[in-house]
């Protein structure tokens, strides 16, 4: 039985990562500290004898008896008002934290695989964004702590690769939705989704013209398996490709959700990125991925779990 280590297996994609895992026979150790992620993600998997958690800051040295075959880095804060709030421990987590779950990995002769972020690509001059664009991002702005971190994160990663022959895999993760996102994670799907189930207006940053492609998470794990199971080192997008505005998504959610709000208009945050869509090119030649699940039906799914949150 195949045994994997994921970081930040409380938070929104870790557990979701835990669970696929679980359900394809793997045995899964999950750390996370809690800072950003909570024990209600993985409750359910509590008394399964095939996950273990261990409550830890993973920039800390990760001691683990035993084999390990797979090492998932998911560890960071991921929403824009949670690394504002906190930049040093987002910094940490991306490089100290990537460098012990990498020397993990070496010491155990696991793979590797790092959860990077289309935010590598910045305030993207280029569009839709390809893995080999570089990016444009301002390394001494308040997003520069996330950005900068997971750049570090890859060229660690790539180092491993490159020095000690690590199996190491790079997904760059475009805007994902779904349940067990916090409510009050300050991201735009449970901000307007919130809002909206408590009849309040929806807050758009900016005039709403800035565009972002949502993917429904079951889709994004399904690449990010794949990518595991295969032999590509270099970073592949996963992401769904279908952009809209901020604007119109406040329009579509207010409708779906047959609220009775209205969209207000707040300052846009600093370096915020103006436009955003993943080229998948890549995912479909190499790991014949491609999303399945399209914005309304992902929605409607989300929906349905923050109402019944709400209640
Ligand atoms: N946004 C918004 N209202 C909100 C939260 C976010 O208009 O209450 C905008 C935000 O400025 C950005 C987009 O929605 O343009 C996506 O923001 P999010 O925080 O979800 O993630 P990002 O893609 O910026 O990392």
């Amino acid at each position: 039985m195949p045994v994997s280590v994921v970081t930040g297996a409380a938070g929104f994609l870790g557990s979701h990562l835990t669970d696929r895992l679980v359900a394809e026979g793997h045995r899964v150790i999950g750390i996370d500290n809690l800072l950003t992620g909570s024990v209600a993600n993985i409750e359910h998997l509590a008394g399964n004898e095939n996950f273990k958690f261990i409550k830890q800051d993973v920039t800390e040295y990760i001691y683990l008896p035993g084999p390990v075959d797979f090492v998932f880095h998911f560890a960071s804060p991921a929403s824009p008002i949670d690394y504002l709030e906190l930049p040093i421990p987002t910094l940490k987590v991306g490089a100290l934290g990537t460098h012990k779950a990498l020397g993990l990995a070496r010491a155990k002769g696991a793979s590797f695989l790092l959860a990077s972020t289309s935010e590598v690509y910045g305030d993207p001059l280029v569009h839709p964004q390809q893995e080999d664009y570089w990016g444009n991002v301002n390394p001494i702005g308040p997003r520069g702590v996330y950005d900068e971190a997971k750049r570090f994160a890859e060229a660690m990663t790539m180092a491993y690769h490159r020095s000690h022959g690590v199996r190491t895999h790079i997904v760059r993760i475009f805007n994902t939705y779904g349940p067990r996102m916090r409510l009050r994670d300050g991201r735009v799907v449970p901000a307007f989704v919130g809002q909206a189930l408590r009849g309040e207006d929806l807050t758009v940053f900016g005039d709403g013209s800035q565009t972002r492609s949502f993917c429904f998470v079951a889709d994004l794990i399904e690449g990010i398996y794949r990518l595991s199971q295969s032999d590509f080192r270099e970073p592949v997008n996963i992401g769904n490709p279908a952009e809209l505005t901020v604007k119109a998504f406040a329009e579509k959610i207010i409708e779906m959700t047959g609220a009775r709000s209205r969209v207000i208009y707040k300052p846009l945050p600093v370096d915020d990125p103006r436009q955003r869509r993943p080229d998948i090119g890549r995912a479909k030649s190499i790991l014949g991925w491609e999303p399945r699940v399209g914005l309304d039906e992902g929605m409607r799914r989300t929906i349905e779990w923050f109402r019944q949150r709400l209640d």
